[in-house]
């Protein structure tokens, strides 16, 4: 593969309206800095540039259609089930690649690379996580409350148990 040179990127960068702050390139792998359209500073591989890849804070504050979020989860085996994108912190319910569902904000998705919490192990779905937040709360365990936590998990998060 031909390397590409600082010029070159420089050049493809400018063309979004992107400055490129970095002075060295050295290849397509490693993060340089730049400036957004906005003024965002943020690093970002060449490699992710050249695939559509831009400004993270930008993605995190412009307003995207659903196609494009579809397609962003998509791409990362996800399947997303709602249908409707608020903005970059609502939550959107998916389905991982292996079947769990749950949701998440795009933001987080996105910006962040938070992916699957019941693949991290720490999510409400996950019984013993629940067992656990019940005992920090001082709530004697039950059965049944759990169970309705679970479900409740996929019908309607509650934003302050999302973003603990
Ligand atoms: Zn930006
Ligand atoms: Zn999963």
């Amino acid at each position: 593969m031909k390397r590409l040179t600082l010029e070159y990127v420089r050049q493809q960068f400018a063309k979004e309206g992107y400055s490129l702050l970095s002075s060295v390139y050295l290849n397509s792998w490693t993060k340089i800095d730049f400036e957004c359209l906005n003024k965002h500073r943020g690093q970002i591989r060449y490699e992710d540039f050249k695939q559509g890849y831009r400004c993270s804070k930008c993605a995190g504050t412009k307003k995207k259609t659903i196609e494009e979020v579809k397609e962003f989860f998509e791409q990362q085996g996800y399947e997303l089930l709602s249908d409707e994108y608020v903005n970059s912190g609502g939550l959107l319910v998916y389905r991982c690649p292996k079947g769990h569902l749950g949701k998440i904000s795009w933001g987080r998705f996105f910006s962040t690379g938070q992916r699957c919490a019941v693949c991290a192990g720490n999510s409400p779905q996950n019984i013993e996580y629940i067992r656990q937040q019940f005992e920090k709360m001082g709530i004697p365990y039950c059965p049944q409350l759990i169970l309705m936590c679970t479900l409740n998990w996929i019908i309607d998060v509650p934003k302050d148990i999302v973003d603990k």
